[in-house]
């Protein structure tokens, strides 16, 4: 079976973009009315971006805290506050302005307001059954894809395991590179090699097809644009685009099960623990790991080191078993043996480079 594939249906890009949102919203708000759910990530409470968004009065307006990657609970406890003010009507649309955090909180509170249930029992693929509520995503930090992609990654008491069906797919992005300005060094460095990664893994896996490839390898070439030729944040902005776009229709490699590890148990957030990890790689991905080391080394970028001395044995095997969890992506990686070739004591091998 050739898989059938999503992808977002509007685009706006472009410099000073995201004040065109009240117009795409016209539409929604000839409703009686008419709510429009704001989600917006917590480093704008200071700013004044709420009248560039065209909020209203009546309009749900909700900063989410990012401190932390997106936990099942903090997801449900933001529905519950929804669903108080809501009473028995829906929102008209949802709106997601901020970094992947956001903007999967953003896709999941659109299909848990119109699916029974709690975030964690969505955990999974194609579990959601009903359409979400009309959503769109608005990015203010680039590298995620998740404004492309069908997953809406969270962690539950068990697990660390995304909403990913086609229902979670936003509606509408818009991608306005004026929001990128204020994105510390590290940070963007840490996001922005997410999508390198994504690009690598899933031009290195066997799962990829033609257009996938293409997806991958303009995404890798904007991203070489933006850090060698005067970074123009519109090329980043459209790398992660690509890249999650990419890796929505191939898949993961070696780099992200071993980051899902120090995700779940040293609680590293995804961006940064893929760069601690990518690192090590260069045996898997040789000329991409010297060229994602230059990039570091030209922005002066600080990736932790020495991050395993003090884990504990039962540490360690939690992120081993956490690893190999990941049946898929090291298939893609290494083909259907992979577990003869990945063992625990490679997986452990890599981890105390770290
Ligand atoms: P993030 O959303 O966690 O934000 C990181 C930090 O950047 C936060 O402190 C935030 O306040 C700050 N920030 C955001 N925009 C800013 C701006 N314009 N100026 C200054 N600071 C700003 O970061 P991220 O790396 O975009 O997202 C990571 C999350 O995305 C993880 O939960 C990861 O699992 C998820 N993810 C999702 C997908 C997907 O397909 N859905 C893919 C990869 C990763
Ligand atoms: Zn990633």
């Amino acid at each position: 079976m050739y898989k059938n594939c999503k992808n977002v249906q509007y685009y706006i890009l472009g410099k000073g973009s995201s004040s065109q949102l009240g117009s795409v919203l016209v539409d929604k708000r000839q409703d009686d009315e008419p709510i429009v759910v704001f989600l917006i990530d917590h480093f704008f409470e200071t700013y004044n971006i709420i009248d560039k968004l065209s909020c209203t009065n009546t309009d749900i307006v909700i900063y989410v805290n990012s401190t932390n990657e997106p936990y099942t609970d903090y997801i449900n406890e933001l529905l519950d506050y929804c669903k108080n003010i809501l009473g028995n009507k829906l929102p008209v649309a949802i709106v997601g302005v901020g970094g992947g955090t956001t903007m999967d909180i953003a896709k999941a509170i659109s299909v848990l307001l119109t699916n029974d249930g709690k975030a964690e029992d969505y955990q999974g693929w194609d579990l959601v059954k009903r359409p979400g509520i009309f959503k769109i995503g608005v990015p203010t930090i680039s590298g995620t894809g998740s404004e492309a992609s069908r997953t809406a990654v969270m962690t539950s008491k068990i697990k660390k395991l995304g909403i990913n069906s086609d229902y979670s797919v936003f509606d509408q992005i818009i991608m306005d590179s004026d929001l990128l300005k204020t994105v510390p060094v590290d940070q963007m460095f840490y996001t922005a090699m997410d999508c390198f990664i994504h690009d690598v893994e899933s031009l290195r896996g066997s799962m990829i097809d033609t257009i996938s490839r293409a997806y991958a390898e303009k995404s890798l070439d904007l991203l070489r644009n933006y850090f060698h030729n005067g970074m123009n944040p519109d090329d980043l902005m459209v790398a992660s685009y690509f890249g999650g776009c990419a890796v929505a229709n191939s898949n993961v490699g070696i780099c992200h099960p071993l980051s899902y590890g120090l995700s779940l148990v040293l609680d590293y957030h995804h961006g940064i623990a893929n760069c601690i990890v990518f690192q090590q790689l260069e045996e898997y991905y040789g000329e991409y790991v010297k060229e994602f080391v230059a990039i570091k080394e030209k922005l002066g970028a600080k990736i932790p080191a020495g991050i395993i001395k003090d884990v504990t044995p039962e540490q360690m095997d939690r992120m081993v078993d956490a690893t190999l969890l990941n049946e898929k992506p090291l298939t893609n990686a290494f083909g259907e043996k992979w577990r003869e070739i990945f063992t625990p004591d490679k997986v452990k091998e890599l981890y105390s480079k770290m």
